[in-house]
């Protein structure tokens, strides 16, 4: 059974109380390998390591830290194939996904941020007053931490490293405790490309054990956090009152949107994409799919027609389209909602149950990819984040009806708007209460632009410009001369 350690100033290092947590192979539902269950102390030192390293790294050039994210990037490129069957096997998600999105992507980030820093600037205010300038600085700020989750492992542990490391801040970086393999070879070759002792250091473990250290830390300045809205929360409450600066990614239920003019071969292949990619653990999911009645029909019935021919697999396996979701714990979450679904009256149009596979994968954690219809837009199962292969159907008539079905609920992280009419995307674009509005499409990325949730989704905007301002601090200067 494989250890993990942390990185703690380029040292491979046992958690202090020797104490190490199981690591399960989701696919096979069996401990595989071990990850430190690591505390205060080994906060401590982490902290410490990036304190002595700040000084030098901060002062380094621009153009030297995007020389090291590159060797960087070309390392983590090199080892596509076995960085992606860690994140297949840690995870349970396809290995085809993760050869295709999460370890390019992560690769992309380390790239497209070491070219960000190299062009980011300050600002200048001439002033009316005769003979005088204002130049703006942007410093980085300190030790900063980063804390990812387990639905997209490496890609979204690096989409925070890459900022706060282009921008010259020293990092102690927490992944998920539930996949934490992926953050562990990035570690051995963020070493490797030769970034200095202590300018990123990785420690694991729990929320409980190391995350609430992170944020009542006084040392740590700054954190950007994604994962669910309680968790987020509960950082806030404790970072706020220490004046941290804080960006929060968290949870969403985001309404797929549908109107009968929409291109429809599109519309559907992207949709079976939007509800069931990544065993529908993305945050940008589509779970609450509105469709305008004229096509309702007829979407439902191809809409049923490709989800049962989607392949729920073994992730290794080449022929697998949907792999097991990630937890046992979360499995059973997913299966409580499908209890809570039929309580509400739903029915079930496929799926509905957990998919059992022979061995060596009967005590796998697979879900049926779902699709429910019947419920109306206010109860649990349409309010509630799941976070599984389960999607809710509903009839509309008007742009106003479903503008109140959309906007209606806690979250507001993205949306997907499927019409040709130009002016009605417009229209429901503005008025949709989202950080991220896609239409005609789902997931298409553009790295520069800003990346974030409205109201219980998020605080904070990740991505391009905004990343950087984020881990770094202004400093006005104003001179008479
Ligand atoms: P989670 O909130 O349980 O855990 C996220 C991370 O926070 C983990 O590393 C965990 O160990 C850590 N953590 C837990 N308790 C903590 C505490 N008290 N203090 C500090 N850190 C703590 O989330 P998860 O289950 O890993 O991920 C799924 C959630 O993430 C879903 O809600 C999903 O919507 C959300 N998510 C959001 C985005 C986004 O961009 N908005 C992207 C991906 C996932």
């Amino acid at each position: 059974m494989q250890r993990i350690l942390n990185q703690i100033n380029n040292e491979f290092r046992a958690p202090a109380t020797k104490n190490y947590l199981p690591v399960y192979d989701p696919s096979r539902g069996i401990p595989y390998a071990e990850v430190p269950d690591s505390n205060e102390e080994d906060l401590e030192a982490a902290v410490a390591a990036a304190s002595a390293a700040f000084p030098a790294w901060s002062a380094t050039t621009p153009t030297h830290r995007h020389d090291l994210m590159v060797k960087l990037a070309d390392l983590i490129e090199k080892e596509l194939d076995t960085l992606a069957k860690i994140e297949s096997i840690d995870n349970g998600k396809p290995l085809s996904l993760a050869k295709a999105v999460d370890i390019p992507r992560a690769a992309s980030n380390f790239r497209f941020f070491a070219n960000a820093i190299t062009q980011f600037s300050g600002d200048a205010h001439s002033m009316n007053e005769p003979n005088a300038i204002n130049y703006t600085l942007r410093q980085p700020l300190g030790v900063v931490a980063c804390i990812a989750p387990w639905n997209l492992p490496l890609y979204l542990f690096t989409w925070k490293i890459a900022p706060a490391l282009a921008a010259g801040n020293t990092v102690v970086a927490k992944p998920s405790e539930v996949t934490p393999m992926s953050a562990f070879r990035l570690a051995e070759l963020s070493v490797k490309a030769g970034f200095p002792p202590g300018v990123l250091n990785i420690i694991h473990g729990t929320g409980a054990g190391i995350g609430n250290a992170i944020s009542t830390h006084p040392k740590i300045k700054a954190i950007s956090f994604t994962g669910s809205t309680a968790v987020g929360g509960k950082i806030a409450s404790l970072a706020a009152p220490r004046f941290k600066k804080l960006s929060l990614e968290m949870g969403g239920k985001n309404p797929n949107i549908i109107f009968a003019d929409c291109n429809y071969d599109e519309m559907l292949a992207t949709t079976i994409r939007s509800s069931f990619a990544n065993q529908g653990q993305i945050c940008l999911c589509g779970s609450r799919i509105m469709i305008e009645r004229p096509i309702y029909e007829k979407f439902k019935k191809d809409f049923i027609e490709k989800t049962i021919q989607l392949k729920v697999g073994p992730p290794l396996d080449p022929a697998t389209t949907t792999g097991a979701v990630v937890s046992k714990p979360h499995l059973e979450k997913i299966l409580s909602y499908l209890d809570i679904a039929k309580s509400e009256g739903g029915t079930f149009l496929c799926g509905g149950k957990q998919k059992m596979l022979d061995a060596p994968y009967d005590q796998g954690y697979y879900v049926e990819p779902t699709i429910i219809e019947g419920l109306s837009a206010d109860c649990r199962t349409n309010q509630e984040e799941i976070f599984g292969p389960v999607v809710t159907i509903m009839p509309f008539d008007t742009e106003a009806e479903v503008l109140g079905y959309a906007n209606d609920i806690p979250y507001g992280l993205s949306t997907t708007i499927w019409t040709q009419d130009i002016s009605r995307a417009h229209r429901m674009a503005k008025d949709i209460e989202a950080g991220i509005v896609w239409i005609n499409t789902w997931m298409l990325r553009d790295l520069r632009t800003p990346f974030g949730g409205v109201k219980s989704s998020g605080v904070g905007r990740e991505g391009g410009w905004e990343a950087l301002r984020f881990f770094t601090e202004m400093k006005n200067v104003c001179i008479r001369f």
